[in-house]
């Protein structure tokens, strides 16, 4: 595919599209008949933008600084298609636009633990897709995926990589069409595309047949980093606009440090769980930790009397705690997020309000 003639720049990254807005597409209407508010473009447009206008840590918000003929571009879709997204999407509320090419969204970080994750190239490039008609004719075309089958891809790319790093994901027809709020029939559609383009796979003893209706699904993780390593070397030669690019810069710096904040936090919060899920008594030693120190707290701001006596059980119950921890050869550090910066603790501020330069020693 000729890439000689991009002149903007599109997201070298991945982007997430947080399932609020997924959820949000589908609606029971007065028959109880599933409706979807949003177009799979919307979805997808929604998402991307989301990326870029997020809530920050000072309680402000970024504004994603986007011109329609961009936006289209780094997704693969019609100016038209563009309009109509950002109308629905405005629509439900997801999105303003305060001025002229400049977006707010509604959706704060919290609300984006959960999510599908996308590279914009699933959108825009294009891919060899090769079947055999009924007449066992082999077949082949050159093209985009359309926005349905990318996000199918989304989907696949999302759940094969989780957790047990297998590559590997169990699901019917129907459960991708109930997650995408799309048809079964447009899920399976999309799947047999992928399929045939080679970007998943699966083993003749996986699929799903009588009687057994969720098929194994494997990516093709080759395919997709050799893809990304060439987009990558083109974007290096694109031109970017200068004022997307500003926008863009602050906010890329935001979603490294929040993503690795994300990490050593959930990993910390992880490590308590199984350990608290093996001793389920920890549980109640801390939560009456924490109901005496929100009392202490409360006694000290209000000057209610018997404060000595709170911060007296307080102290006590706390040794407990340590002491419980202790016979397992535990601390209570030991819960405690492992930041990648003890400087600035993974928010690329130092405390006395400069920025870190972790930032720039990042790999
Ligand atoms: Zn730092």
């Amino acid at each position: 595919m000729e890439r000689a003639e991009v002149t903007f720049k599109p997201m070298e990254e991945y982007f997430l599209i947080s399932e609020n807005i997924i959820r949000k597409r589908k609606y029971k209407d007065d028959r109880g008949k599933w409706r979807n508010r949003l177009s799979p473009s919307a979805v997808l447009i929604g998402g991307y933008l989301t990326n870029y206008s997020k809530k920050t840590e000072d309680g402000g918000q970024t504004v994603c600084v986007r011109k329609y003929e961009s936006l289209g571009k780094t997704l693969g879709v019609s100016h038209g298609t563009v309009a109509n997204a950002l109308a629905q999407l405005k629509q439900e509320e997801i999105l303003s636009v305060p001025k002229r090419s400049s977006y707010l969204t509604n959706f704060s970080e919290v609300q984006y633990k959960y999510f599908l994750r996308g590279e914009p190239f699933f959108f825009t490039d294009a891919f060899t897709i090769k079947w055999k008609d009924p007449a066992g004719e082999r077949r082949s075309e050159v093209r985009p995926l359309t926005v349905i089958e990318g996000l199918v891809l989304c989907y696949f790319y999302t759940k094969c990589g989780n957790k047990k790093k297998t590559n590997a994901f169990d699901c019917s027809y129907a459960d991708i069409a109930y997650y995408l709020g799309i048809s079964p029939r447009s899920a399976w559609s999309a799947v047999r595309t992928l399929l045939h383009a080679d970007l998943i796979f699966c083993r003749a003893g996986e699929k799903g047949v009588n009687g057994r209706i969720k098929s194994t699904y494997r990516l093709n993780d080759g395919l997709l980093c050799r893809r990304k390593r060439e987009l990558r070397r083109v974007l290096k030669n694109a031109v970017a606009d200068p004022i997307e690019q500003a926008a863009d810069a602050r906010i890329d710096r935001e979603r490294f440090y929040s993503e690795r904040r994300f990490r050593a936090e959930s990993a910390a919060e992880r490590k308590k769980e199984k350990f608290s899920a093996a001793h389920p008594e920890y549980n109640n030693v801390e939560r009456e930790c924490d109901t005496l120190a929100r009392e202490e707290a409360k006694a000290e701001a209000l000057g209610l009397p018997g404060l000595p006596q709170l911060q007296e059980r307080l102290a006590k119950k706390q040794r407990e705690k340590r002491a419980f921890l202790r016979r397992f050869g535990m601390t209570e550090e030991d819960f405690l997020p492992h930041y990648s910066c003890p400087k600035c603790r993974d928010t690329g501020a130092l405390p006395d309000g400069r920025a870190c330069d972790c930032y720039f020693r990042r790999e």
